[in-house]
């Protein structure tokens, strides 16, 4: 991943995806609701986006 981390998770992978993005940036994620995306860990789609 480069500079910008967004990674998209649906419901069953958003503590996963908090996981990554505090290991990786050790900061604190905003987690935001979205649609229209796909969850970067299955085929399901993403409802939320965490972010910088
Ligand atoms: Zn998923």
């Amino acid at each position: 991943m480069g500079k910008e981390t967004n990674i998209y998770a649906c419901r069953e992978h958003v503590e996963i995806a908090i996981d990554d993005f505090v290991n990786k940036k050790e900061i604190a994620p905003q987690i935001i609701k979205i649609k229209n995306e796909k969850c970067s860990y299955c085929k399901e789609n993403a409802e939320y986006e965490i972010k910088e």
